[in-house]
């Protein structure tokens, strides 16, 4: 009895023809008539950057494909000198299929473990270039990102707004009416700031432990913000990383009474076991990460239970994959995720995307109350923000595009638009 077996089948007929096409080729072929559907096959062409200040630094990537889809992404804060990096990561990127984004990222990472690739700019610039990358997908694939990171959990995204440039003053009418702006646009959650390099009840410009005086203030610019809020909308407080320990854990305590969303960085976030200390000293839900990058600086925080709340900065700690993948390990501790975000509507949208796929998302940070016309002008979808929710788009990519002759009104000057390079 002559059985076909899987050997002699393999001897008997497709190894002749392998022979006529080559192996490669014929696994090609076989892959493709395979496939119950046809994947674009895309190739990346070039990468271009062009340099903007709103709030902060921030370089918008533009990557371009044999294909004619083109992806934009942000970086932001740890942006300056992204430039020259992510020309270097051009020679990885060039020729290369950009639907395989965890492969451009190890690659471009793994390049850098001599390069600073563990943290700061270097990660930064990769993160521009990871969102890109993203945009481009959704648009090759015809789906929104979000999809392509899991799918969503909800439809929209909760934003909470920073006063921006405002300082909380005790009684000040300026402030008040900054407050009724915001309670105006519809948000349910804001920030202020409490730390104050020019506070008169400072004795010493370098040292950061507060006085009585100076920890008096800050509960003052506390209670005059909460009591012109009304109760439902949540507050939350920023120290900025500048005080000691001592200060940090007294200010936690004294804050109590106030029912904070959270208390941010009241210390800085790179001893971790400093704001341990702190989190474990007081009901007040601490906060932190804008400054932290990628899973790594992530891990000993929650290992350690130093923080109720993580914010790390999708625009700056490792791109949207990374972004997901910190919060998927946070959410193994029970702990939330509130994005830092200064970025334009373009990384905001970015965020969102990956904020409306992860269970544990908290709120997102938005930043531009002080630049209304930029902000409502940089795309050409116009605002994206409704009565302080973001709503996903069903567009594919990012689902929003640049509106070039606003953005152009915040380039740094003497950089390139977008130009070859
Ligand atoms: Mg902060």
């Amino acid at each position: 009895m002559n059985h076909l077996t899987r050997r002699s089948l393999l001897k008997t007929s497709v190894m002749p023809l392998a022979g006529m096409l080559g192996l490669p080729s014929l696994s090609a072929a076989a892959q493709a008539a395979l496939s119950p559907y046809r994947r674009p096959k895309l190739k990346i062409t070039e990468i271009r950057t062009a340099e903007v200040r709103v709030h902060g630094y921030q370089v918008h990537v533009r990557i371009y494909t044999d294909q004619g889809i083109v992806g934009q992404g942000e970086s932001t804060d740890a942006a300056q000198g992204n430039v020259p990096l992510i020309r270097s990561f051009a020679r990885l990127l060039m020729g290369q299929d950009p639907l395989n984004i965890e492969a451009a990222f190890e690659r471009i990472r793994t390049a850098g473990v001599f390069a600073g690739a563990q943290s700061g700019q270097y990660v930064t610039a990769l993160t521009g270039v990871e969102i890109a990358l993203w945009d481009i997908a959704g648009k090759a694939l015809g789906l929104p990102v979000y999809q392509l990171m899991g799918g969503k959990v909800r439809d929209r995204v909760r934003v909470y707004c920073d006063s921006g440039s405002r300082e909380m003053i005790p009684g000040d009418e300026r402030s008040i009416e900054r407050i009724h702006e915001i309670q105006k646009m519809g948000f349910t959650a804001a920030k202020i700031d409490i730390d104050d390099a020019a506070d008169p009840a400072r004795f010493d410009r370098v040292n950061w432990t507060a006085s009585n005086g100076e920890i008096d203030h800050m509960l003052a610019k506390i209670a005059f913000t909460r009591e012109n809020y009304p109760k439902n909308i949540d507050l939350a407080v920023d120290m900025h990383a500048r005080y000691d320990a001592t200060t940090g854990k007294r200010v936690a305590k004294e804050v109590e009474k106030f029912k904070l969303l959270w208390l941010e960085e009241p210390v800085p976030a790179e001893n971790i076991d400093a704001m341990r200390d702190i989190r474990a000293s007081t009901s007040t839900p601490i906060c932190c990460g804008e400054n932290i990058f990628l899973r790594h600086g992530f891990r000993e925080i929650l290992e350690k239970r130093a923080a109720d709340i993580i914010m790390p900065d999708f625009q700056k700690a490792g791109g949207l994959l990374e972004a997901r993948k910190i919060a998927d390990m946070a959410h193994t501790y029970y702990v939330p995720v509130a994005p830092h975000a200064v970025t334009s509507p373009i990384g905001m949208m970015a965020t969102a995307h990956v904020g409306a796929a992860i269970p544990n998302f908290l709120v997102q940070e938005w930043h531009w109350v002080d630049t209304p016309d930029l902000w409502r002008n940089w795309v050409k979808e116009g605002e994206i923000i409704e009565k302080g929710f973001i709503t996903l788009p069903e567009r594919a990519g990012l689902g929003v595009e640049m509106n070039e002759d606003a953005a152009r009104k915040a380039q740094v000057p003497g950089t390139p638009w977008f130009e070859k390079a």
